[in-house]
């Protein structure tokens, strides 16, 4: 048997693809409700952070279409070190504003738009790059204080996220496309299921209020809890070392 690393990584991809195509068909129908008629596809984004370049590689040929990255100065570093491989990058970390102009030349899509002071950077650098940035918007729906997002875990108050979204709609050369989270981690991956399904809960109602955007987008779930993010509807799912391993420390 072929125990390379390559292979190894070959194989766990191949798993996880198989796994979410599973977990699909586990949704309860209330989730299926919302998708309608639209093709169900849930993305797989390899998450490459701190990994070196023979590992994206392997990602790569094992059949990763697009790969995640936390931080734009690596993720640059590797861009450039592959530059014939046709793959999206999405930045999936925080951004401080001074990093826009990073995301907004080398990224295809932005998981982690959390604040308008980095929206209003974004959209200048899209500017002047003549592109436009599909961007998610980071919520934190636990509470948790060192969590990252628009804080969102009170349903009681979502209406108060309603001129933060006008606001980050109102960006020309942004496309918002929906949300993201980063859930507590729990040892047993049922733990995160409600936060999940507030998420879910969160993109219908702003849906109900912004008819006009296509708000389909969520991306929710790592390598201990993607299979319950795609029960609950993730369109999106975020995999590092269930497919590449420990990550080097
Ligand atoms: C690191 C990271 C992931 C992937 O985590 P794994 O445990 O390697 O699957 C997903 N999303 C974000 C935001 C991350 O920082």
């Amino acid at each position: 048997m072929d125990d390379s690393p390559t292979a190894k990584i070959r194989n766990r991809f191949e798993r996880v693809v198989i796994s979410i195509d599973e977990a699909i068909a586990r949704r309860q129908p209330e989730v299926n409700k919302e998708l309608g008629s639209k093709p169900v596809k849930v993305h797989l984004v390899v998450v490459t952070k701190s990994q070196p370049v023979e590992i994206v590689r392997a990602a790569i040929d094992a059949g990763a279409t697009i790969l995640g990255e936390n931080y734009a100065e690596e993720a640059v570093e590797k861009i450039a070190a592959l530059p014939d491989c046709q793959v999206e990058w999405h930045m999936i970390g925080h951004v401080q504003s001074r990093k826009a102009g990073l995301v907004a030349k080398n990224f295809s899509m932005l998981h982690s738009m959390d604040n308008i002071k980095l929206a209003g950077k974004l959209n200048r650098a899209c500017e002047e790059n003549d592109r436009t940035l599909a961007v998610l918007v980071e919520i934190n729906v636990s509470g948790e204080e060192n969590k990252f997002g628009i804080p969102a875990w009170d349903e009681d108050n979502w209406h108060y996220l309603l001129p933060i979204f006008e606001q980050f709609m109102a960006f020309p050369r942004l496309t918002l496309h929906g949300l993201m989270t980063m859930p507590p981690f729990f040892e047993d991956p049922e733990l995160v299921r409600p936060y999940f399904q507030r998420l879910r809960r969160l993109r219908e109602y702003l849906q109900g209020h912004f008819p006009k955007v296509d708000l389909s987008d969520l991306s929710m779930g790592t390598s201990s809890d993607y299979l319950i993010a795609v029960e609950e509807g993730a369109t999106y799912v975020r995999v590092g070392q269930a497919i590449l391993g420990p990550r080097p420390v």
